[in-house]
């Protein structure tokens, strides 16, 4: 058995996704020693990117938007500009509809001039969104919301599939307000969300360049974890190490008891005022005292949905130039394919494919269907296979080859924020606050769940911490 000495930093870190390393650089900007434990081999969690035969393919994410205010803040910080990548001009959305891919409006212009996604009455029950009653409910479903604010037939069409798209989620169990928070406020402060928005959007906004678009790396997202742990400190960052256990001591300080991930009985501690708690949440209820005053906290994190999905990645030559080109296709509930959308990577970021080649992503499972994202490798290929030959009737049978192919399977990939979730969550970090003071959480499940939400919870995280520390102290559990 072999027992490492215990080590004190000031704050230590417990995941080495983009939450927690954006936890990390913050601490270390502000002069504090870190350190930062990560169960895998490697840090990023769902952020990677991987080369193979010429094809540049992302496990998770694949895309930040020009907006992403907190990753932008490390861009800068890291000195990683000239490795940033612009994806070409917006290209085109599709929705699968009636056996076919539907193009979605350019812009507000051709939205009446485009008949493909809509009907006609659809798109004018749309138009009377600022004319219908604001009526704004707590616990009303992502599915209610759109129903009552832009009619049914944009519900099942344009906002279901969007949400499959993002949360890899079911409209009828997120909550708007967990979910969409933004568009829920407008319709509560204006009584529309397209009044709301239009108000919104006379406000001053904040000083600093204006992006539009999607962005990448030039050598994927996968870039960014890395440049973050490079940057830190030496031995700031322990990974294939697994964190058991967060206890209190009697000088204020919390312990970590911890064990290498290919060796259990290789244990380890590490000692800090401050811990911030940046990994899945059924793992950091685990982590927490069984102590009766966080049972509440416990049980939150613990039933906190996170959904299974399969990432279905191939590519080929493209001879004919008939491989869709644009951002991708969604696919509505209920239209008889399975898969939830594919994603067109080598149309919109170069470098993806080798030159006269196509690299597409496709995507099954989330909330409504997890059981697909378990199904074996073939099945899943000719899945999206099929999704894509319905409707691209052009790429069927031999007019695209595919000579690269790879899954990749998450079982906790998104989490899903049902009615009341962000409520839940707020009420669980008070009571942690209370029970464990200097001990906070981070991550996809609290503030919203793109990378720039996650950066952003993990950097606010240790500001948090801060100011705690000079205020008011709980009751501690140990
Ligand atoms: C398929 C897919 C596509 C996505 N697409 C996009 C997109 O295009 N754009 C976008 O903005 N977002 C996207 N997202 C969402 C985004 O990628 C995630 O929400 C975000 O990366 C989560 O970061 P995190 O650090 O909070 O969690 P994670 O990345 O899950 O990191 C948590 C870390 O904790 C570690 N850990 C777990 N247990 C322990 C333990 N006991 N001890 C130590 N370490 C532990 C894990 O190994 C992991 O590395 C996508 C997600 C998926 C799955």
């Amino acid at each position: 058995m072999t027992v490492a000495a215990p080590e004190t930093v000031d704050v230590a870190i417990v995941g080495g996704g983009i939450t927690g390393l954006a936890a990390a650089w913050a601490a270390h900007k502000r002069g504090l020693r870190v350190k930062l434990l990560e169960a895998r081999g490697t840090v990023g969690g769902k952020i990677r990117s991987e080369h193979r035969d010429g094809y540049l393919f992302e496990w998770g994410p694949n895309s930040f938007m020009g907006s992403a205010t907190a990753i932008w803040q490390l861009v800068e910080d890291l000195k990683l500009q000239d490795e940033v990548l612009t994806g070409m001009p917006p290209g085109d959305r599709y929705i699968y509809r009636n056996r076919l891919a539907r193009r979605l409006p350019r812009g507000p212009g051709d939205f009446f001039k485009n008949n493909e996604f809509m009907t006609l009455s659809g798109k004018l029950r749309m138009m009377a969104e600022p004319f219908v009653f604001g009526d704004a409910r707590e616990t009303d479903t992502l599915l209610e919301f759109a129903r009552r604010r832009l009619g049914p037939e944009a519900a099942q069409y344009l906002v279901a599939p969007f949400v499959s798209g993002i949360y890899a989620g079911d409209a009828e169990q997120l909550g708007a307000r967990d979910a969409f928070p933004q568009l829920w406020q407008w319709e509560f402060e204006a009584g529309s969300v397209v009044m709301g928005a239009l108000l919104g959007s006379k406000k001053p906004k904040p000083a600093g360049p204006k992006r539009r678009g999607l962005f990448n790396f030039k050598n994927g997202l996968g870039t960014l974890p890395f440049a973050i742990a490079a940057a830190l400190p030496p031995d700031s960052v322990r990974t294939a190490t697994v964190v058991n256990e967060v206890t209190g001591q009697a000088d204020g300080t919390w312990t970590l008891h911890c064990h290498a991930t290919k060796d259990e009985t290789a244990t380890s501690e590490v000692r800090a005022r401050h811990v911030v708690l940046a990994a899945p949440p059924q793992i950091s209820a685990q982590l927490l005292p069984h102590d009766p005053a966080l049972a509440q906290v416990r049980a939150a994190l613990a039933d906190v949905q996170l959904c299974r999905v399969a990432v279905v990645h191939y590519g080929g030559e493209d001879k004919t130039h008939v491989a869709p080109q644009g951002f991708g296709m969604l696919i509505p509930p209920g239209e008889g394919l399975r898969t939830l959308g594919i994603l067109f990577p080598s149309s919109v970021f170069a470098g993806r494919a080798p030159e006269g080649h196509y690299l597409h992503s496709g995507f099954l499972g989330g909330a409504r269907d997890p059981d697909a994202a378990q199904l074996p490798d073939e099945k899943l290929f000719s899945l999206v296979q099929r999704a894509q030959e319905q409707a691209f009737p052009q790429t069927a049978g031999s007019a695209l080859t595919q000579d690269f192919n790879q899954v990749i399977r998450w079982h906790d990939a998104i989490p899903q924020y049902r009615v009341g979730h962000r409520a839940r969550m707020s009420d669980a970090r008070a009571a942690l606050q209370q029970a464990m003071p200097g001990v906070t959480l981070a991550g996809n499940y609290l503030d919203g769940i793109s990378i720039n939400d996650c950066a952003a919870s993990g950097l606010a995280a240790v500001d948090r911490l801060l100011a705690d520390s000079h205020g008011a102290t709980g009751r501690r559990s140990t």
